[in-house]
């Protein structure tokens, strides 16, 4: 049997015919760059998020780029963000002008440590960006709480959590802005990139409308200088048919997980994801484990024709791009030590139970055998 580690062909095909239409759509109308399908697809998704503004955009990290810019966030200035994510959350910060001061994760959840957030605010900070991980909220209530205090805006990453909630809250809605990403792998993906801004905050949205559209709001009149940074038509067609098979993808994705759980609690070299109960929703983006000969196991898997990933191998502030940052092996010891222990088994919706029993027979054997 041969398992991948994600194949969006599975769940598309099935909706094959209504997304070629809609794209058929609209090219026979020929407009092709912002237009009435990003319009509604802002609406739908501000009102999926329980948001009263969404912003479509050309991808996750313009997301956030934008969203930071919309605050303020310039030369000279800090955010503080998590340690262990993936770069595009350092590079959005980077690329305002500002440095990202990195907090280690707390070794539950994977998500920023709101203990260890206070120390990282200075004089310079002027935002906070969690990152929403694998599709599980970061400790909102300990960021909310901490950000009040310090008089910050807070910018969600919810690049990989479309659909996830905090006790009841949708992730991207409890900040001043949350970022999403539409890249095709996300829970919620397009046929290219794309991204969204949601905010209730009309500042914010006014500000992100008009920088990503050359600092227009009429045509010919550049209020500011601006960049292209919009959502295209084809991808918000596309986006608006999968957002309504959202929730039964996410749905699926936990069954998937409730195997995974039940399978491998027995294994003891295995720590399987830990998942918030109450009123909060993971929706798996990525299902997570924590297992000993972390590079051994996934040799094993790729053997029984079995894909698996990791994310990330190496945290941003050790990688070469932030070789500047200064940071050295140590200094984040949670993330730091997820980096050598993590592997993402498949998960998609559409994964059938008897290739989650294979992953799962696999990963046993592979134990048993020493
Ligand atoms: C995917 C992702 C991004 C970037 O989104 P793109 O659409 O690829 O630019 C940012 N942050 C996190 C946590 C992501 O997973």
């Amino acid at each position: 049997m041969r398992v991948p580690f994600m194949d969006l062909s599975r769940v598309e095909s099935e909706i094959h015919d209504l997304l070629t239409a809609a794209i058929d759509g609209v090219v026979r109308k020929g407009g092709f760059i912002l237009g009435p399908e990003v319009e509604s697809f802002e609406r739908e998704f501000a009102s999926y998020c329980g948001t009263q503004y969404g912003i479509g955009v050309s991808s996750g990290t313009d997301a956030l780029f934008l969203a930071l810019r919309a605050v303020g966030v310039g030369e000279g200035d800090e955010v503080v963000t998590a340690a262990n994510t993936f770069i595009a959350t350092f590079n959005a910060i980077s690329c305002c002008g500002a440095t990202p001061v990195p907090v280690d994760v707390d070794p539950d959840y994977y998500c920023i440590d709101p203990d260890r957030l206070a120390k990282a605010v200075t004089s310079r900070t002027r935002a906070i960006m969690p990152v929403h991980l694998y599709g599980q909220a970061a400790d909102m209530d300990g960021v909310m709480r901490l950000a009040k205090e310090v008089g910050l805006p807070v910018i969600e990453d919810a690049a990989q959590a479309h659909g996830a909630t905090f006790e009841g809250r949708k992730c991207g809605s409890m900040g001043f802005a949350g970022c999403f990403s539409f890249y095709p792998a996300k829970n919620l993906g397009a046929f290219g990139d794309g991204g969204m801004v949601v905010t209730n905050e009309e500042g914010i949205s006014e500000k992100i409308i008009l920088a990503r559209n050359y600092g227009q709001r009429e045509k010919n009149r550049h209020e500011q200088i601006g960049y292209n940074m919009r959502l295209d038509e084809i991808q918000a067609t596309v986006l608006r048919i999968k957002l309504e098979r959202l929730d039964a993808d996410n749905a699926a994705r936990r069954l998937t997980a409730e195997r995974y759980d039940e399978r491998l609690e027995s294994i003891p070299q295995v720590i399987p994801p830990a998942c918030r109960t109450g009123g909060s929703a993971h929706v798996y983006h990525l299902y997570v484990i924590r297992c000993a000969r972390r590079d051994s196991l996934r040799d094993y898997l790729s053997r029984k024709d079995i894909d698996s990933g990791t994310h990330y191998p190496t945290p941003p502030h050790l990688q070469p791009a932030y070789k500047g940052l200064g940071y050295q092996k140590g200094d984040f010891p949670v993330s730091e030590r997820l980096a050598g222990e993590i592997l993402s088994l498949p998960m998609f919706p559409g994964l059938r139970r008897e290739e989650v029993d294979y992953v799962c027979d696999s990963i046993e054997e592979f134990y048993a055998a020493g």
